[in-house]
């Protein structure tokens, strides 16, 4: 069977499990653990349910969230601790930056898949490009 003729291809799909599977690294559709090969590199489909992930490309979106996530939970710290303790800026340095980078680095393989996970259960398929000799102009 093709990937795209999969029968959960066209069943009702609910964004909010398929959300929290991508945020486990697990297959939107059936659940197993099968959303990447490596740390941020995606399976063309699901081992187990076939359900096909190349269609769902999440892009940058995954950045843009983190960023955004990560700079709500460390910019009030550093104004808190500027605020109580007034370190050194060498200590803001030893901080935030480690807590900035490890934080990114950790939430963005569970944000991607979020990210996937909702774009397969909304089917938000990126569009194929139209080749040359099948193009109508
Ligand atoms: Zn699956």
């Amino acid at each position: 069977m093709r990937i795209e003729d999969h029968p959960a291809d066209r069943a009702e799909r609910d964004w909010r499990p398929a959300l929290l599977r991508g945020w486990t690294g697990r297959c939107p559709s059936c659940g197993a653990r099968t959303l990447f090969t490596a740390w941020l590199k995606m399976a063309p489909a699901c081992g187990d349910c076939r359900a096909g992930f190349e269609p769902y490309r999440a892009d940058d979106a995954p950045a843009y969230f983190v960023i955004f996530i990560v700079g709500h939970i460390v910019v009030p710290l550093v104004l808190m601790v500027e605020k109580v303790w007034e370190p050194a800026l060498w200590v803001h340095a030893a901080l935030w930056m480690p807590l900035s980078i490890g934080l990114s680095l950790g939430l963005l393989p569970r944000v991607k898949g979020a990210v996937i996970g909702v774009l397969w259960a909304l089917r938000v398929r990126t569009p194929q490009p139209v080749r040359a000799e099948k193009c109508p102009l």
